[in-house]
């Protein structure tokens, strides 16, 4: 059953045609730490965009191997898009399902 993610207005909203995840990856890089990302990793094929794309921003850094995407309006990150040492990968951030312990 497909999954699906969003940045926090809405603005940003994709589907990954995988069972949602039930683990997640929490790295320790410069950029995720001060962001606290947790992340699950899919390939291009199983990722869909539902929204439009002109609405991203994009980060990249270091080797400029990974693209943050952003939206411009609530500046939240749902998705990164990036070269892996095995060919293109995707991976999502913000999936709608994730366990929080906050609701706010
Ligand atoms: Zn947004």
């Amino acid at each position: 059953m497909p999954f699906t993610g969003s940045c926090h207005c809405g603005l940003i909203a994709y589907e990954v045609a995988e069972d949602a995840p039930t683990e997640a990856m929490e790295c320790n890089c410069s950029i995720c730490r001060r962001r606290a990302a947790l992340h699950h990793f899919t390939t291009p094929d199983k990722f869909e965009l539902k929204t439009s794309r002109d609405d991203l921003l994009t980060y990249k850094w270091n080797k400029g191997n990974i693209a943050y995407r952003f939206c411009r309006q609530c500046g939240c990150s749902p998705f990164a898009e990036g070269q892996g040492p095995t060919g293109r990968w995707w991976r999502s951030t913000c999936a709608a399902r994730r366990t929080s312990t906050s609701t706010a």
